[in-house]
């Protein structure tokens, strides 16, 4: 059978290679194993080049995961894209949860621990339960002495099962406290994963994956209180060219800074998370969207006034900016809605010149 991949899938040189085999040319040298990697080395490069990406880890990984075929899912994102026209830029990208090879591995981590801790959890139970029959046999069988005591012999026994007893028990016991001890650990491990895993390792702000638990509980909580709930995405103007003039780390400096200056600025009373790549998204709780937007226009403004620079080389970032898409949440009932609706305010707001806000 014929596979008919979109152009991305299938590398220049890999498209030469098969013209060439199919022509009769001979292999190339080395084993069929380092060709293969060869192969895919190529097609990653080629993906990330044709689709103008940057190379960093993140996308390597999510690039590797898709043309490898070790992330199916990956790989029938792009395809889906390729087919329909659509580009495979950073913005998409980074708006593929999955594509976060860190949260992936803390995820992976949460799952072992998790097991761990139901497997714990059960040799606990199993304990209390042994020790449970083990004392209730002993104590069966001491009240069987009792009740047929008949002469003073019998007390030496009654004794000895007595000691028995209480020398097993003792030993439970400190099964018990080990596994009691065990379980404690375990559960604390278990809650510092579940934190790790909802915070943005560079900037150390919540994530996607909090922001969206965040955003579900906001809501039913706006709507059973009937108050409004909006939710801006803010996106960094032209950080790309920051990153081609600065270098990667300057860039990861910036995104700091710009996660610190909106951490100073939301204080307690909205939520802030970083979305993924220079994207960062807003919770206001009890604003409806023109109060959202006044809040965002005013951090904007201070944004746009910063003036930043490069601490390694004392060069000046020039002026950096971000664009807004807003939404009121509990204008729809369904709450995911809004996230389409800010993301398509925020394409508005890039189309119009960038520098601004605007509300969906
Ligand atoms: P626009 O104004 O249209 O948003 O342009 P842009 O250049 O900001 O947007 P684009 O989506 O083309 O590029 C986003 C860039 O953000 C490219 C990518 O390498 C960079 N980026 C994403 N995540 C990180 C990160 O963690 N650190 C750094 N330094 N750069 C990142
Ligand atoms: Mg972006
Ligand atoms: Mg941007």
């Amino acid at each position: 059978m014929t596979m008919h991949f979109p152009s991305g899938f299938l590398s220049r040189a890999h498209r030469a290679r098969a013209a060439g085999e199919a022509a009769g040319t001979p292999p190339l040298p080395g084993t069929r194993a380092e060709e293969a990697r060869r192969a895919l080395l190529e097609r990653i490069a080629d993906f990330i080049i044709q689709h103008d990406l940057a190379v960093t880890a993140n996308n390597l990984a999510s690039v590797c995961g898709g043309l490898s075929g070790a992330n199916p899912e990956l790989a029938q994102a792009f395809a889906t894209r390729e087919i329909a026209g659509e580009p495979i830029d950073q913005r998409w990208l980074d708006t593929l949860a999955r594509i976060d090879p860190d949260g992936h591995a803390r995820i992976a981590e949460l799952e072992t621990l998790m097991d761990k801790l139901e497997y714990a959890l059960m040799r606990f139970a199993q304990t209390a339960h042994s020790a449970q029959t083990e004392t209730s046999v002993h104590r069966g069988a001491i009240g069987v002495q009792i009740e047929a005591m008949a002469a003073p012999a019998d007390i030496a026994e009654v004794l000895d099962l007595s000691r028995a007893m209480l020398a097993r028990i003792e030993q439970v016991e400190a099964a018990m406290a080990r596994s009691e001890a065990e379980t404690a650990q375990l559960r604390d491990n278990l809650a510092k994963a579940r934190m790790e895993a909802d915070v943005d390792h560079l900037t150390r702000l919540p994530n996607r994956r909090a922001f969206e638990r965040r955003l579900m509980s906001a809501a039913m909580e706006a709507r059973a209180k009937d108050e409004p709930l909006s939710l801006a995405f803010c996106d960094l103007d032209h950080f790309k060219a920051i990153n081609d003039r600065h270098g990667h780390e300057a860039g990861d400096r910036v995104l700091c800074a710009m996660a610190a200056g909106l951490i100073e600025y939301a204080g307690d009373s909205f939520f802030v998370a970083r979305h993924g790549g220079e994207e960062f998204v807003l919770l206001f709780y009890g604003l409806d969207k023109d109060a959202a937007r006044q809040r965002v226009d005013a951090m904007r403004c201070a944004q746009a006034a910063r003036q930043l620079s490069n601490r390694e080389t004392g060069q000046p970032f020039g002026r950096i900016t971000f664009s807004a898409g807003i939404a009121e949440v509990t204008e729809d009932a369904d709450t995911r809605s809004a996230l389409t609706r800010a993301d398509a305010a925020l394409y508005r707001a890039k189309q119009e010149g960038r520098n601004r806000v605007v509300v969906g």
